[in-house]
């Protein structure tokens, strides 16, 4: 068949809706050519969502949880990209350029929809900055290794008690299944490896779960949800129900109930947000999520498709479908099979699923699960639920390798070793709350400041009381005199209302100072305003002085 004639369908999203979408697209296709496939995807791998908390604990190897897409599916033309905009009317999508600064404009005949979802921390002070997201790959072995450098703090950490009970201190935002899995695992690793680090002590470890309802799971039934809250009660992680966490700074979560609590470790599963650029598009939407009708094409339109997370699927029942792998991956076999019938004529067909059960992972060999109706929990409901996923996730090798990790799970402690993926933290943005310090005086100069909101003090305290020597505000900078005289702060900086920061750290500065002679001249000038300032403040406080 001649190539200018194939219909062309693009996929965009390469998680379960996407991917199992081309699988079905690519079954239909057999040996005739009347259509080409394209997937873009932000990644060249497909995650398989249910098993991520596990990689949290080591449970099983990084890479057994992903799987690549081109070995998935093998007639489809996979772009590695992410899609920057589309365009409904023209009928194209524009990716983001790639090693090339251009970016690439592909045309679609049928567009499907399956982007998922995003967390999204708007709205909510300094979670963007401090609060770790736990939805794909890249969020799940941050968190392994973050958690591993917190113990290691912790292990060398002789002199500040309360410092050290803060690096042990865990809290989890969200009781849905992602939350309750994740802090199962986490609970489970920090408990099982502290016994590597003979310098600390079990008992400063605190692990804390928020939830907004009154008890955790709220897709489960009662008395499950209840068995797992007592069972996790019994492992040592505390909950906190009918509480929301409404900020955080690199040093607190600040509950909506007013408690804070001091940690160096934030891990929130919510709140989950539709897609920015499924927000974008002037397409029907229910509560964000795109209205498609039972045989998933988008309303008022007929060629674009949504399923998965991203669209609003009635449910024959009423209702519309829950954002789970399960029906994703289902929708997708309809959305495929609809398709085919617009290329090649024929009937369509209607989106019909029952759900067949939930299953939540406890850790320790322990689960909760709700199958046609009954209700399991313990030892049982973990073997099925291993059972289940191994034979979901994509792949005999796959499955092999997960079997294997598991089965040496059961004897082995869990792996330790942290991967250090890159060498400097970068450029950052941080938030802090009324009343924190971002440095203290005498602390070692390691970043400077840009503040895009909010107000600070700045403060020093030489023999007598300390005394507050300026007031900063948006486009101010600070920390740079430590930096650039390469001593230590001579200045404590204190947040006097919420403050946004940019802060850049000490390695970059220098060389952004030293290569941009107009920049060095700029600091010097500032710095020895600030500096005739300081000492005019200094006497004028001295000279007050009874
Ligand atoms: C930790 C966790 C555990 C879960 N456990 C279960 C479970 O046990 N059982 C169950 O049924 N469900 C579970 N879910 C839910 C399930 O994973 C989702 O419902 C499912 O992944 C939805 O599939 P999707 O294809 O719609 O979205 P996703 O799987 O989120 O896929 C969206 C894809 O789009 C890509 N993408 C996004 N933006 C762009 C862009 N701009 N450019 C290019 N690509 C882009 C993403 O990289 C991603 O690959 C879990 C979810 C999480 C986060």
């Amino acid at each position: 068949m001649n190539e200018a004639k194939r219909t062309r369908v693009v996929i965009l999203g390469g998680g379960f809706a996407g991917v199992y979408t081309a699988l079905h697209l690519e079954k239909a296709l057999g040996r005739r050519d009347d259509f080409e496939i394209i997937l873009i995807n932000k990644e060249n791998y497909f995650v398989f969502q249910p098993l991520l908390a596990e990689v949290v604990s080591g449970n099983i190897g990084m890479l057994d949880t992903v799987s690549p897409i081109r070995r998935m599916l093998p007639r489809t033309d996979l772009h590695v990209r992410e899609v920057e905009s589309i365009n409904l009317k023209d009928r194209t999508v524009m990716t983001t350029p790639g090693l090339r600064p251009q970016p690439h404009v592909i045309a679609y005949d049928h567009l499907v929809l399956a982007l998922g979802n995003v967390t999204d921390f708007r709205g909510l002070r300094g979670l963007a900055e401090h609060a770790l997201p736990f939805k794909n790959l890249g969020d799940a072995l941050f968190i392994r290794n973050h958690v591993i450098h917190v113990l290691e703090e912790a292990a060398i950490e002789h002199e500040d008690a309360e410092l050290r009970r803060q690096l042990l201190t865990f809290v989890v935002a969200g009781g849905g299944f992602s939350g309750v899995e994740v802090v199962a695992e986490l609970n489970d690793f920090v408990r099982d490896v502290i016994r590597n680090y003979y310098q600390l002590d079990a008992s400063d470890v605190r692990v804390v779960l928020l939830h907004a309802l009154d008890r955790i799971l709220p897709e489960l039934d009662e008395k499950l949800a209840l068995y797992a809250q007592k069972i996790l009660t019994k492992r040592g992680i505390e909950f906190r129900l009918n509480t929301r966490l409404k900020a955080a700074t690199g040093d607190e979560a600040i509950l909506s109930d007013g408690m804070r609590i001091s940690t160096k470790t934030l891990i929130s599963t919510v709140p989950s947000s539709p897609h920015p650029l499924v927000d974008a598009l002037d397409l029907p939407k229910e509560r964000g999520r795109l209205r498609v009708d039972a045989s998933l094409l988008v309303e008022g339109t007929d060629n674009v498709w949504a399923l998965g997370d991203c669209a609003a699927v009635p449910l024959t029942a009423g209702g519309i479908c829950p954002p789970t792998a399960q029906f994703a991956t289902r929708e997708a076999k309809t959305a495929a099979s609809n398709i085919v019938a617009a290329i090649r004529g024929g009937e369509g067909k209607t989106f019909q699923f029952k759900e067949l059960g939930k299953l939540g992972a406890l850790g320790h060999r322990s689960a909760v699960a709700q199958m046609f109706g009954i209700n399991i929990s313990g030892l049982l409901a973990w073997f099925l639920w291993r059972t289940i996923y191994l034979m979901k996730m994509p792949g005999w090798g796959r499955r092999l390798k997960v079997a294997v990790s598991w089965t040496f799970d059961l004897f082995l402690p869990p792996e330790l070793v942290q991967l250090t993926l890159t060498h400097s933290m970068g450029m950052a943005q941080e938030h802090f709350e009324p009343g924190q310090e971002v440095f203290h005086q005498g602390d070692l100069g390691d970043r400077i400041y840009i503040i895009a909101r909010g107000r600070a003090e700045v403060a020093r305290q030489e023999d007598g009381p300390e005394v507050v020597l300026a007031h900063l505000g948006p486009g101010e900078y600070f920390g740079e005199m430590a930096l650039l005289n390469k001593t230590t702060r001579n200045a404590t900086v204190r947040c006097l209302e919420p403050l946004d920061v940019l802060s850049i750290p000490k390695r970059e500065f220098s060389v952004l100072a030293a290569n941009l002679p107009a920049m060095r001249e700029s600091f010097d000038q500032v710095m020895k305003e600030r500096r005739m300032a300081t000492e005019s403040r200094l006497r004028q406080v001295i000279g007050a002085e009874p």
